[in-house]
C-alpha cells in the first residue's frame, strides 16, 4: 500500500462547505461498487476501493429517518426545535441535514420528499417539495 495521497482538485474543507459557498453538494461515486457517498473520504466505505469519481448530487431525496431536535449546539440555538433528518437520494447514497422548517413530529413523515436548499448557514439545509419555505 502507497502511502501517497489520491490528488483532488480542492482540499477537504473546499469539499465540505461548497454546499455553503457555491450551493452545490458534492459526493464521490465507487468505480468498483458503484456506491454513492456524501462524505469525503479516501476509500469507499462498502469495498474498500481507492478510485472514486467526484459526482454533483442533486440534492432530491425521500426521508428515511428523522428526530425532532430541542436541544442543539450553539450555532443553531436560535433555530430549535426543527429536524434533523436522514435522506436517501434520487441517485443513491444517503445525506444527514436539518429543516427548520419543521418544528414538530407530525410536520414529517417517512417518504416526505425533500430537496436541498443552498444557504448560508452550516449544515445541509433541507426544505419540503411543494413547501412555502423554499
Ligand atoms: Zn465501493
Amino acid at each position: 500500500m502507497s502511502d501517497e495521497l489520491p490528488a483532488a482538485p480542492h482540499t477537504i474543507a473546499d469539499f465540505v462547505r461548497a454546499y455553503e459557498e457555491d450551493g452545490t453538494l458534492r459526493g464521490f461515486r465507487c468505480a468498483h461498487c458503484g456506491l454513492l457517498t456524501a462524505t469525503w473520504g479516501l476509500r469507499c466505505p462498502r469495498c474498500g476501493e481507492r478510485d472514486r469519481t467526484e459526482a454533483t448530487l442533486s440534492g432530491r431525496g425521500t426521508i428515511i429517518a428523522f428526530t425532532v431536535l430541542t436541544v442543539p449546539g450553539d450555532d443553531f440555538l436560535n433555530d430549535a426545535p426543527y429536524a434533523y433528518v436522514v435522506v436517501e437520494l434520487d441517485e443513491g447514497g444517503r445525506i444527514t441535514g436539518w429543516m427548520p422548517s419543521v418544528k414538530e413530529d407530525r410536520q414529517i413523515a417517512i417518504g416526505d420528499r425533500v430537496h436541498f436548499v443552498p444557504s448560508y448557514r452550516p449544515g445541509v439545509q433541507l426544505a419540503k417539495d411543494g413547501g412555502a419555505a423554499t
